[in-house]
Order: structure tokens, then sequence, then C-alpha cells
């Protein structure tokens, strides 16, 4: 049995910047993560973190712009603190080592970002992600902390009304261990692998989420998948908002610059869910290429010529040409929108603290709320950064007066009782294929367009997917990486959430940010200007509802 006083389940950039102030507060911290630090999905990230930086932009712009991006949703008190520590917080990153790309006049150089009122987000080439989590690991580097690398996170051990701990696997023994901690922070990041064409990483399973989830923690706004406009065809691979911020533009098989039908002032910087809608139209209209892999529109980058595009976009320029096989500089990007960000997650305030003492969120598997509806891009690795010091901040605190942490060999094992099920059956459903059967679930009933109909379907199908998950059969006996026990664990914690999400969307009779029912095709404010807050019960996930906080910025309509 291991302990600790803090505990990080998560080691991208919300995990880290966790660690890093719960190490500063003076704590003895552990990080647990089931990929080795660099590996986490927080180094796929392309295209920049926002900060309104410089005399012409102003905190106040990418609060409205934020909270317009949210449609009504956020939280205006957590959105307000949130864009005030961004400057310090990118400042604090470029003093931790990471390179940001520079302006001629050597200033941090900022692109223009879909849904913000001025060109605002700071990048590292196309690579802004690697860099800020080579920066941080870096600095955490020089505290002194235990990490346990490749041990999954299982489930939270909660009694008497509080953390005392949780269970992990380590998957390079396939031992459980427990560790006891009053303290554990939850920055297991997304959740995107639920749909079958997502941008996210093969480790985005939300096992964090559905930890907390298990343990009685609520899970706050779940209906709000977010679908990023320029996925790459086949694969799903993103192609970045900063491809459209550096002058990208998207054309139908007639040639039109479609986006001037749907918002003509912004065109392709709209916000994403309105650029989404905007391409499965065209296509749902006949106004698509076809292909092998399904319709899909032209990204255009060629008239920014080979300079601009080799030297800001690399990385795009490699992916196309690999993944689609297509050179970005003579030819336009095969692209349709693909499953990007989960608004929702475990709720938390702005102090990262959840309903459950000793239990705290941060990074893409909380929801604080500050993208609301709808998320504006470069707005998350802010996320991470600004609520990750709140939460291993507030996790410090509670662990230097929590009373101490019981943990017993009794809690290990009987987390385990249900896995020596799945590997002593005879026969039994292959866990692979129910989460292949997940994910062609998600995108056909649960969408970027959604009908009753539609998602009354798609809740039968995710429930009888949960049946059948009870008499899972996991073959590999074997101990070191027995990677079909992790993916049976993985696909348990996905069918779990997508539950959640299925049934907040079924309920939520309105069409808001990225949830569009084209049933109920207006936002209603009288009846929805609320957040869905979702508990588990032995039925089902019940669902309630809570306030949005408001300060200064009234509803209205929504147009760019
Ligand atoms: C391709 C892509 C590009 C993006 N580009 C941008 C961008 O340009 N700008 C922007 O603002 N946002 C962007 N985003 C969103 C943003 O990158 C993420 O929301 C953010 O980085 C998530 O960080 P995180 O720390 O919450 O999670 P992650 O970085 O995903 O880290 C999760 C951690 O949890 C650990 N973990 C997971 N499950 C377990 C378990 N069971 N046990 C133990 N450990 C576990 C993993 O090992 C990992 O260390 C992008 C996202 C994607 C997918």
């Amino acid at each position: 049995m291991q302990r600790h006083e803090v505990v990080v389940v998560g080691a991208g950039l919300a995990g880290q910047r966790a660690a890093l102030a719960a190490v500063q507060a003076g704590r003895d911290v552990a990080i647990v993560t089931k990929l080795h630090p660099l590996r986490s999905h927080s180094g796929a990230a392309q295209g920049g973190i926002n900060a309104a930086v410089g005399k012409e932009d102003s905190v106040e712009t990418h609060i409205y712009d934020t909270v317009k991006g949210s449609d009504y949703l956020g939280d205006q008190d957590a959105i307000e603190f949130f864009c005030r520590e961004a400057g310090p917080t990118v400042v604090e990153m470029e003093h931790f080592g990471t390179i940001f790309s520079r302006a001629p006049d050597g200033s941090l150089a900022r692109r223009a970002f879909g849904g913000a009122g001025f060109p605002r987000t700071i990048y590292a080439a196309d690579r802004t992600g690697l860099a800020l989590l080579q920066g941080l690991w870096e600095r955490l580097g020089t505290e002194e902390f235990t990490l346990y690398e490749e041990w999954d996170l299982t489930e939270l051990v909660v009694r008497d009304g509080r953390v005392q701990g949780l269970i992990a696997f380590d998957r390079k023994s396939g031992a459980f261990e427990g560790i006891a901690a009053p303290s554990v922070v939850i920055a297991t990041g997304p959740f995107g692998r639920i749909y079958g064409r997502t941008t996210n990483a093969h480790s985005c399973t939300g096992d964090g989420v559905a930890a907390a989830y298990d343990a009685g923690a609520f899970l706050k706004d779940m209906e709000f998948v977010q679908f990023h406009p320029t996925a790459l065809l086949e694969s799903g691979i993103l192609i970045t908002e900063g491809a459209r911020g550096e002058g990208g533009i998207l054309k139908n098989a007639l040639g039109e610059r479609f986006m001037s039908r749907y918002a003509p002032h912004v065109l392709e910087l709209a916000s994403r869910d309105v650029v989404s809608r905007a391409i499965v139209t065209e296509v749902a209209e006949g106004r698509g290429f076809p292909g092998p892999y399904g319709a899909y529109v032209h990204l255009e980058l060629m008239h920014l010529g080979r300079e601009k595009i080799e030297s800001r976009l690399q990385e795009i320029v490699d992916f196309s040409r690999h993944f689609a096989g297509i050179d970005p500089v003579t030819q336009p990007i095969p692209v349709y929108p693909g499953q990007h960000y989960m608004m929702g997650g475990v709720g938390t305030n702005i102090r990262g603290e959840t309903n459950l003492p000793g239990l705290y969120a941060a990074g893409e598997a909380a929801c604080v709320s500050i993208h609301g509806a709808n998320r504006l891009g470069g707005n998350s690795l802010l996320e991470t950064l600004v609520f990750g010091k709140q939460a291993g901040t507030a996790a410090a605190e509670h662990a230097q007066s929590a009373p101490r942490a019981e943990l017993s060999a009794a809690d290990v094992e009987a987390a385990q009782a249900p896995l020596r099920a799945w590997s002593s059956r005879p026969s039994g459903e292959d866990p692979s294929a129910l989460r292949t059967e997940l994910q062609q679930t998600m995108e056909k009933y649960v969408g970027i367009y959604r009908t009753e109909a539609d998602l009354l379907e798609g809740l039968q199908r995710v429930r009888a997917l949960r049946a059948r998950f009870e008499q899972i059969r996991v073959v590999d006996q074997s101990k070191v990486y027995n990677l079909n026990l992790t993916d049976a664990l993985e696909t348990g914690h996905m069918l779990e959430l997508a539950e959640v999400i299925v049934v907040g969307a079924y309920a939520r009779t309105e069409s808001r940010g990225a949830h569009s029912r084209t049933d109920y095709p207006k936002r209603d404010d009288e009846h929805w200007m609320k957040h869905t807050m979702a508990k588990k019960t032995a039925e089902g996930p019940n669902l309630s509802y809570t306030p949005v906080t408001y300060t200064r910025w009234e509803p209205k309509e929504r147009v760019y």
C-alpha cells in the first residue's frame, strides 16, 4: 500500500500543473499516469493558447468572446477569472521554458482563431501543446514528487463521505495497488474515443471521469460534444483551426466559398459549432465531393504560398502528405468534421472542488464551466493550466487538515473481483467489438444534428451494449502489458459516459452551442438556461439542473 498527501491522476498539462501547485504548497505529491507524461494528449495540441496581451487586445473582449462562444451557458464569474489569469499564465509558461513563435518585432506572435474578436492565439508553430508540455515537464522535474508511470486508475475509494484514496493497475506487472490519500485530483483528459471519427488519441477514454461518477461525483453538461470542422478525411487527424486563422478557406464541390451563407461577417472563423454544421449541411444538400470515406469539402491553403504554409503549419503539411497523400502547398485538403472536445466533465467550482470532499478535477476531464455549450479554440490549453493550478492548490490545502486516509487490502481485493470474472469465463463478449459498436452508435445517433427519435434509438443501443458488457471475456491471461484487459477497462468507462451523454442530450429540448436538435432548433433560455448535473443511480443517470452564473453579459442571439 502506498500513501501520499495529494495524488494527481493524469500527467497532461492539467495534471502536471496541479502537481506543481501541490508540491509548491509543501505537500507529498504523487502522479499516477497510464502514459509517459509527454505522451499525454496535450502534446497533440497544434493551434495555440489564448491570452489577451499587448495594447490592442483586451481581457474584456476575451471574456465577452468566451461568454458568447459558450452560447451563454458558461459561468461568467469563472470566465472572468479565467481570462484575467491568461496573460500571467502564458508569461509563466515562457519562464518555464516554452518557446513561442515570435512576431517580426520580437513580441509574442498571435493568430486569429474562430469566435475570437481579435487575433489572440499565441502559438509555437503548430506544435503548441508539445512545447507547453515539455516546458512544464522540465519545470516539474526540478521538484520532488513520486511518479507511478503506466499505472491505470481503476477506481476511487470514498468512505465516510470523503476520499480515502484510489486503486490502480500497474500495466508492467499486472498488479493492483492501493494508494491512500486524502486528496485526489482527476486530470485524466478527454474521452473522444466514444466516437468513431475523432481527433483524440486512442488513450482518450475518460477513465477518471467514469471513476468519479462511480464514486458519486456529479457529471456536468455532458451532452455538449464539440466537433471540429476540419478533421482529415480518412483518419480523423486534426487540421488545426490555425490553418483557417492563417487565411485558409473552405470550398464545396461547386467551388463556392460556402461560409458566406452561414457566417457572412467572419466566414471560416465563425465558432466551431457553426462551421461544423455548415459543412454537414453542404454535404447533406449534395454539394460535397464524393469519396470512398464519405463526402467532404476542401480546405484550401494554396493561396498562402509555400513559405507561410511550410513555416507556420509544418505539421499540417506532414499530416496531409502522409495521411491523405496530398501536398497542401499545391492541392486542397479533404476535410469533414470529427469529434474533438468534451465540454462536459466532472462538475467543479473555480477551485476545482467537486461535490465529494477530497475529490478535485481539472482540464478536459472537468467542467467548471467556462466553455458552456461550445468551447472556443485556444481556450482549452489555457484552462488546463489555470484550473490545474487551482485544483492542485485546493487539494494541497485540504490534505493539510483532512483526517488520515484509510485504505485497506480489502479495498484492493474488492476492486479486482469483477476483473477476475472477465478472465475466468470460458466464453463471452469481445470488449473491442463492443467498443466499435459504441463508436458507430454515437456517430450515427448522437452526432452534430440530433433528433428525439435518433437519441432514443442511441440510448437503447448504448444500454444494450452496457448489458452485453456485463458478459465480457478477457481472453489474454498474461500479467505483463495485458492490453486486452486495459481495453476492457477503457471500454467499460466509455460505455458508462456515453449513456450520460445521450440521456442529457435527449432531455435537453433546445438547440444551444454544439447541441443541435433539429426538432427543437431554437435556443430556449426560459427553460434551458441551466447546467445539467448527472448522478449515478442503479437505474442509470439521474438528472438535475443548476443555474448558470451571470455577472454582466445578458444573453443575446449569437451571430458571427
Ligand atoms: C488533436 C488535438 C489538438 C488540440 N489543439 C488544441 C489547441 O491548439 N488549443 C487548445 O486550447 N486546445 C487544443 N486541444 C484541446 C486540448 O489539447 C486538451 O483539452 C487538453 O490538452 C487536455 O489536457 P488534460 O491535461 O486535461 O488531458 P491530457 O493531456 O489528455 O492528459 C491526460 C492524462 O491522464 C492520464 N490518464 C488517463 N486515464 C488514466 C488512468 N485510467 N489512469 C492513470 N492516468 C490516466 C494520461 O496518461 C494523461 O497523462 C486539442 C486537442 C486535440 C485532441
